[in-house]
């Protein structure tokens, strides 16, 4: 028998967890694809509340709170299984506890623990995080959703944009500036949002030309009037949180997308065994295993880094330069491993509907999600810079 070497170093807890999560997507998910694609809206729900069920959505969480009470690499570990199958889901399962959780978890009191963050990773509830605004992303601190403290709470007037969940999520976790000026670290709150608040509006999804199991859509609050209940952490310092956490969310995103890189390795070795041209497997032309080499060194490269990363963003390391150099390599490789299966598949994949075809339109999200190429390449050069 020949034994696969694994480069993540996984423990005898964390393969069982790979395989209970590579049996649920492969048996419970992979059928449902198609419907997920066309609309997920419905089926989300119950699919988190299995997942809730087996512990699949906060493995790394405490278990004082309904979690695992595992590495962060779990949630890794889960999210690669999730994107190996559909990556739309899994950035849905992002937002829910990487991005959500993730935040409550860290910033929240003991209440908020119990009333925000166990019913999410029961998979009862689901969560988002709001951001992005119509006037951009990529520059974060410079918000124009506004927060003003009244005599007993906070008048809170917000739009967002481009936020995974939010035509679903019961609840939402949003920043907005309460003091200073754009570009200020000081003076961003986090706030925490329920569905049917007075004043908020969860708009309809949109239609997107990736990540189609995820719905994406617009949070307004309309002078939403919250109590101190609904602050998250310390107010003024909220982007501080945020900065903190791009590491952890950069090398995150690196996960998912390695699980779609694999995807299109899997795909790619299966068709080019069985595709005979000139009387030959396509799998014996060394054009076509240049592709496949390239894909696979570039999964078992990213591996290595991300797991080692998540492991020292758990010792508690700053580990920015390299956050940002796993999130380039694996988006850059899942796009281009999308590319290459298309090509390996030839007009096979050229339809609308194919696997081929809905890697690609998920994996160049990536480049784009939770800080662009561009933006990783300036941390990269910057850092770089500093220090050589
Ligand atoms: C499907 C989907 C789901 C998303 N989910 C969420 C979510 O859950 N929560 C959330 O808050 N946001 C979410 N986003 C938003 C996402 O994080 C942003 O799209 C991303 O941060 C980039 O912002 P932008 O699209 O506004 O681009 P912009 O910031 O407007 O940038 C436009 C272009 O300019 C480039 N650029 C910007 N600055 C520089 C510079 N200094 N030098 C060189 N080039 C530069 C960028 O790289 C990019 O190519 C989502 C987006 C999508 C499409």
């Amino acid at each position: 028998m020949t034994r696969k070497i694994d480069s993540r170093g996984l423990t005898v807890e964390e393969s069982a967890l790979r395989d209970l999560a590579r049996d649920f997507f492969a048996d419970k998910v992979a059928p449902l694809v198609p419907q997920l694609e066309r609309d997920p809206s419905e089926l989300i729900r119950p699919l988190f509340a299995e997942m809730g069920q087996l512990d699949l959505l906060g493995p790394n969480f405490p278990e004082a709170h309904g979690g695992g009470g595992g590495r962060l690499r779990t949630r890794a570990i889960v999210s690669e299984e999730a994107a190996r199958v559909n990556a739309g889901l899994d950035i849905s399962m992002f937002a829910d506890v990487a991005l959500f959780a993730r935040c409550i978890d860290r910033l929240g009191t003991d209440e908020q623990k119990r009333t925000y963050l166990e019913p999410v990773l029961r998979g009862d509830k689901i969560g988002a995080m709001a951001i992005t605004e119509p006037t951009g992303g990529s520059d974060a601190l410079s918000p124009r959703s506004r927060a003003r403290r009244t005599g007993s709470g906070w008048v809170l007037d917000a739009a967002k944009t481009f936020i995974t969940n939010a035509p679903i999520a019961d609840f939402i976790v949003l920043i907005a500036r309460t003091s200073g000026e754009n570009r200020q670290l000081h003076g961003g709150t986090w706030f925490i949002l329920e569905r049917g608040m007075p004043g908020l509006v969860q708009g309809p999804a949109f239609r997107k030309a990736g990540w189609k199991s995820s719905p994406t859509g617009e949070v307004t609050a309309s002078s939403v009037t919250l109590d101190d209940t609904h602050v998250l952490g310390e107010p003024e310092e909220g982007f501080r949180y945020l900065v903190d956490s791009l590491d952890n969310e950069r090398v995150l995103i690196g996960a998912s997308a390695l699980g779609l890189a694999q995807a299109c390795l899997e795909l790619s070795v299966r068709y080019a065994r069985e595709r005979v041209v000139f009387g030959q497997a396509i799998a014996g032309y060394q054009l076509i295993q240049d592709k496949i080499a390239t894909m696979s060194a570039g999964i078992e490269l990213g591996r290595t880094l991300v797991y080692s990363l998540l492991d020292r963003i758990d010792r508690g390391e700053k580990v920015t330069h390299q956050a940002a150099v796993a999130k380039l390599h694996a988006t850059e490789l899942a796009v281009q491993s999308a590319l290459d299966t298309i090509q390996i598949l030839g007009g096979a994949a050229y339809v609308d509907d194919h696997p081929a075809t809905r890697f690609l339109h998920d994996a160049k999200l990536h480049e784009i999600g939770g800080g662009t190429t561009e933006i990783m390449k300036i941390i990269i050069a910057r850092e770089s810079l500093r220090s050589a």
